[in-house]
């Protein structure tokens, strides 16, 4: 583990880091590879709370924090960055706990309100598969609105499912007409700010195939 708090911890310092601080880098930094994901510490986080990791994009000005309830990562709790509100929060549960960026940057977990009900909050399944270039392309619709295509190996050629922004994330264009089923694509950026994109679920959908990969 390491400290969340360094001189880098600051307001003013970098003004195209959307969060104005950086967590230490000590075990990741410039040796996080392609697939490792950013552990974070929080303070006070209970016990049953395994593991914590942050997703970030400054493009996008999105944050996350996955805090996983299983030794196996397969199962977690989502918190989304709020600017207005300086902490992380779960987007549909009333009451959920959540995570308080303190001054110094130092995370801190806030227990959940009197508000929050455990009989019908579960945790939601992680999807640790990562599409990093070539094997999703981002390009503008004729709208001018951002659409994704992400692509996976299949025989010969490759899977491709689309996605278009409806408000304000990607979802595929094929699974939301399907009764019950959305897919959500996330676009992320590594320290080293290569992007990737990371899915909520799995298609239900019939995808397109195609030979091969868009160019870079
Ligand atoms: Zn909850
Ligand atoms: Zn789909």
């Amino acid at each position: 583990m390491f400290n969340s708090s360094t001189e880098s911890d600051t307001e003013t310092g970098n003004e195209n880091d959307s969060e104005g601080f950086e967590l230490s880098s000590e075990n990741v930094g410039d040796e996080l590879d392609g697939d490792s994901d950013e552990v974070i510490s929080i303070k006070n986080l209970p016990k049953e709370f395994r593991k914590a990791i942050i997703h970030k994009n400054d493009e996008t000005k999105q944050q996350e924090i996955v805090i996983f309830v299983d030794n196996d990562n397969t199962l977690c709790y989502r918190y989304r960055f709020y600017f207005k509100k300086n902490g992380y929060y779960d987007n549909y549960c009333p009451g959920h706990s959540s995570i308080k960026k303190g001054a110094s940057g130092v995370l801190e977990f806030q227990e959940p309100t009197s508000e929050h009900s455990n009989d019908s909050c579960q945790p939601s399944k992680y999807y640790p598969k990562k599409f990093k270039e070539p094997y999703f392309k981002i390009e503008k619709t004729d709208g001018g609105k951002d659409r994704l295509d992400t692509y996976e190996k299949m025989g010969d050629g490759f899977c491709k499912y689309g996605y278009t922004m409806p408000n304000g994330g990607f979802r595929c264009n094929k699974c939301q007409h399907i009764p019950d089923h959305n897919v959500y694509a996330t676009v992320w950026k590594y320290k080293n700010r290569e992007k990737y994109v990371q899915l909520n679920g799995t298609h239900v959908c019939t995808p397109t195939f195609v030979e091969s990969l868009p160019p870079v």
